[in-house]
């Protein structure tokens, strides 16, 4: 979350209100504070408020970041007045410093540097020791005393910025740095090994050779004038928003290209001054870990840019406590001045300039998923900020990273390095995940049983390939969105998945797969990270998180897993978002397991049991299969009476599981020709199974072929047209539910729910066979449990007459998978392939099956929640669509005051932490 952006001061000019572009600070005179982040980017911000609080920081100011967003709108020009506003706050510098830009003898000399509103590493550019020239060399080398240091500035100022504003690079990636190469040679040709053991001599000697190199380059030479110097640098920072990394990682991270970046131009602090100079990078807690630790490092006699650019290597910021005694006090005061003021986890930047520290940057740190929980956490023990600051505080998509397996980051930056990342697909299953490649459930069952690992690829995957991906470790497919079967079902089961990576070239008939110009065949390794969608060859290593050891493992593993503090941190959180929270959390789930972990996960009911996906062991299949094939009303009702054992067994377990929990369970809602055999040797043992000619079989099948299947026979079409289909399923749901109430004594709550209706009568008419049934059960054993009959709101028609809907339904359950796909009329099994370029182009905001679009489909929801309320006050609402794992679509949940959202069972943390905040965002 970004706060809101805050109006700039205007000033009184000529009776004119100007924006101000230039916000100065310094220990005389501050501008602005930390709540100008937009404006002056984190960095801007971070130095203001840290001069506010006394902290020694090297005098500067901040072009905000609205001139650089005006500088993008207009081709590089400037608002008016800024040049004046430079001038002016150039002039403050000097006078606080009693140095003068471009002077001689005693020149002020300035760092550039980028800063957006969030910090994006690496990604803008930044330029140092500005100001030198071949005259303020020799005035700095003079009052410094050690025209060494002077010199080894000005090689680094012409290196940096000839790179940042004039271009000068490397001929292509394979060629060495220009002046990378010319200080390598220069340090042969004296013999030494290191940079700092060249002597002044051989300073000059090489900004010569970088002057000849800029010439040679660009065809000028270096920029003499310190004024022109400075508006090169501020250009070329400004231009870096642009540059393709940022462009990228904008993306990656949802930032708006119009936050544009600021510019802080700060006068130097040196870092290289000599031996008892330094400059570092530190964190006030582990952004990795979350640990409360002072974490970082440091180099003596270096400038910023040695520590990023790993030119020598750090020393570990522990260390600073011998080196330089003074400096780590000074610095560890300040860490804790800045945590403490800021209450949360700072990213700091430091200068010690001969023994005397100097704060660079401060700024909230970047952390990982599992710091981010247990600084929360830690925070709230401490004190120093309430629970609901920290609900608030921690990205839900964080907690996925705590249950997921891992790989190796060294191995994953390894595998990189050479060369075996593939291709990359949408995260539709985050994790990792590393296995054997099986092109068919058969063979992902065949490893699996010889305890293999398996990564089963598929072009697509289709609720045949059910028990395959229950045997994988990971599921790759070619095609599909994120809501494709592969990712919904991969998500339920909670295991990883890259859907939908087109660059796949999969050919099932000789078990190859073509990509990235190599072949991978069926048997080879194959490492998924689900998180990022990457897809890279071999093999890489995995562990189960401590947190999922912690939650469903068994013994002295498990119970020293339940003692870590990240275990602890993470149940803490939870909790309280669970206190916070107004909507009730329930999970998508149709087997026990499902339901066993997504009540540890924390799950209060479940609010989707797809009935059909309790079809897919080998023996109900099979059943299935002749029940839809059957040619007569009596034969249907002949396999159905088969069925119905085994659908009250599964629906005993979970109803055992659940106890006293509400589960909601869908009557049978897919096209029926997604169970039929499809290859001629299962369309063989079907017919022989069933004692009828194979050419029978295929007929029917062919017979059973849809053009759009999705808008076709399926929902509660099947129960209106086969309502002997609908009798077995409420049945098995009853029976199973008394079993279940008399062996336990816990009486089960099950909640009928009927699919893709659009008139209140077929609902009607499928209530009606339900209460039915129930009522034949309860008297048949003498047992009655309380139960629902409602419906999903998923078609359009269905949301606009759902006040007449409500005159039937117990609830609505919102189903925004197929309400997406229906209004707007695409297909969610094809939507991978244009999606990204509807998103590119900004028709998109994001994936709509990802994230509910208010605007539309929302405007649906409201209107069925309207209706349906206006008809029934206290009609129970929920969402099951996809999207009610989603944070920003909980958000949404909440707005329209929904009683609950039904997820996967590995997204239910998420969505407790996501409805806290948004309960919390609307207290
Ligand atoms: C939906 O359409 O949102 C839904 C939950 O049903 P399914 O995904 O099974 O079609
Ligand atoms: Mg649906």
């Amino acid at each position: 979350m970004t706060p809101a952006r805050k109006k700039p001061t205007k000033k009184k000019r000529s009776g004119k209100a100007k924006p101000q572009h230039v916000f100065v600070f310094s220990s005389k005179r501050t501008d602005g504070d930390r709540t100008q982040v937009n404006l002056l980017g984190g960095k801007g911000a971070g130095l203001a408020e840290m001069s506010r609080l006394g902290i020694p920081v090297p005098p500067g100011f901040t072009i905000t970041t609205d001139v650089c967003t005006h500088f993008s709108a207009n081709s590089g020009r400037y608002p008016r007045g800024l040049t004046a506003e430079v001038k002016q706050a150039m002039g403050h510098l000097e006078a606080s410093l009693g140095k003068n830009f471009g002077d001689p003898h005693n020149p002020l000399l300035v760092s550039v540097r980028s800063g957006a509103r969030v910090s994006m590493p690496g990604m803008m550019d930044t330029v140092l020791n500005l100001g030198l020239n071949d005259q303020t060399v020799e005035g700095l080398g003079a009052r410094s005393g050690n025209p060494r240091f002077a010199w080894d500035a000005y090689r680094r100022f012409i290196q940096m910025y000839a790179g940042v504003v004039m271009g000068v690079k490397a001929a292509s990636e394979a060629d060495p740095d220009p002046f990378g190469a010319a200080l390598d040679g220069l340090k042969k040709e004296r013999m030494v090994s290191e940079d700092t053991e060249l002597d002044e001599q051989d300073l000059r000697e090489l900004v010569k050779r970088y002057g000849r190199i800029v010439k040679k380059s660009t065809g000028t030479t270096f920029p003499q004038d310190p004024k022109e110097q400075l508006w090169g640098a501020v250009a070329a920072v400004f231009r870096s928003w642009d540059n393709e990394r940022a462009i990228v990682y904008r993306e990656m991270n949802d930032i708006p290209s119009d936050w544009g970046t600021a510019v802080s131009i700060v006068a130097m602090v040196y870092g290289n001054l000599g031996e008892t100079s330094g400059t570092g990078v530190a964190f006030t807690r582990d952004p990795a870990t979350g640990e409360k630790r002072f974490y970082g490092e440091y180099l003596m006699n270096a400038q910023g840019e040695d520590v990023v650019a790993g030119i020598r290597t750090p020393q570990p910021i522990a260390q600073l406590k011998r080196t330089s005694p003074g400096a780590w006090r000074e610095l560890q005061r300040i860490q804790r001045t800045l945590e403490d003021h800021y209450r949360d986890m700072q990213d700091l930047e430091f200068t010690i300039e001969d023994g005397r520290l100097f704060m660079l940057q401060c700024r909230t740190g970047k952390r990982t998923g599992f710091a981010a929980v247990r600084i929360a956490a830690d925070l709230v023990r401490e004190h120093k900020i309430t629970k609901e600051e920290a609900l608030l505080r921690v990205d839900p998509e964080a907690l996925n990273q705590l249950l997921q397996p891992i790989f190796d980051s060294e191995e994953i930056d390894a595998a990189r390095s050479a060369g075996r990342l593939l291709c990359k697909g949408l995260n539709a299953g985050p994790g990792a995940a590393t296995g054997r490649v099986a092109f068919s459930q058969h063979a992902a069952i065949a490893y699996a049983a010889k305890g293999e690992g398996v990564i089963l690829v598929r072009i697509e995957t289709s609720p045949e390939d059910i028990r395959g991906m229950q045997a994988s470790n990971g599921i790759l497919t070619a095609r599909g969105g994120m809501t494709s079967h592969a990712a919904l079902v991969a998500r339920q089961m909670g295991k990883v998945c890259v859907a939908g990576a087109g660059e796949l070239v999969i050919d099932y008939s000789t078990k190859r797969m073509r990509v990235a110009g190599k072949t991978v065949k069926q048997g080879d390794w194959l490492s998924l990270d689900g998180t990022t969608g990457d897809v890279i060859a071999g093999r890489l290593r995995t562990a189960p998180s401590q947190v999922a050891l912690a939650l469903f493992g068994k013994g002295a593993k498990a119970k020293k897993a339940r003692l870590q503090p990240t275990f602890k941190a993470y149940t803490s959180l939870l909790k309280w978002a669970d206190k916070a929270r107004t909507m009730g959390i329930r999970t998508n789930a149709d087997q026990p397991d499902q339901c066993a972990a997504a009540i540890l996960l924390g799950a209060e009911g479940v609010g989707l049991c797809r009935t059909e996906h309790m079809f897919f062991g080998a023996k109900k299949l099979d059943l299935m299969r002749e029940m839809i094939l059957a040619e007569t009303a009596d034969d249907r009702r002949k396999a159905l009476a088969r069925l119905l054992p085994l659908q009250r067994k599964d629906f005993e377990g979970i109803f055992k599981t659940m106890g006293r929990r509400p589960v909601t369970i869908r009557t049978l809602d897919p096209p029926l020709h997604e169970f039929l055999p499809h290859d001629n040797k299962s369309i063989a043992k079907l017919a022989k199974d069933m004692g009828v000619p194979r050419a029978q079989v295929k007929a029917k099948i062919t017979s059973l072929i849809e053009q759009n299947p999705m808008l076709g026979h399926r929902g509660c079409r099947l129960g209106v047209t086969l309502p002997e289909i609908t009798r077995m399923q409420s049945r098995a749901i009853f029976e199973a539910a008394c079993n279940v109430a008399q062996r336990t004594g816990v009486r089960p709550r099950p909640e009928i729910m009927i699919p893709l209706i659009s008139t209140a009568r077929e609902l009607e008419l499928q209530t009606a066979i339900v209460r039915e049934i129930a009522e034949e059960v309860f008297t048949k054993k003498k047992q009655r449990v309380p139960y629902l009959v409602g419906t999903m709101i998923e078609l359009p028609r269905a949301a606009l007459v759902a006040g007449k809907i409500a005159e039937t339904a117990e609830f609505f359950s919102f189903g925004t998978n197929d309400l997406t796909q229906t209004t707007f009329g695409i297909s969610r099994d094809d939507a991978g392939k244009f999606i990204p370029a509807y998103i590119e182009q900004e028709i998109f905001d994001g994936d709509p099956f990802a994230h509910l679009d208010r605007e539309g489909v929302g405007r649906l929801v409201r209107i069925a929640c309207d209706e349906g309320r206006a008809t029934q006050k206290d009609l129970k609402l929920g969402i099951c669509g996809e999207h009610g794992g989603d944070p920003r679509s909980i958000d949404f949940c909440q707005e329209v005051g929904l009683a609950y959202v039904s997820c996967s069972p590995f997204r239910v943390p998420i969505a407790r932490l996501a409805a806290a905040q948004a309960a919390l965002r609307r207290a």
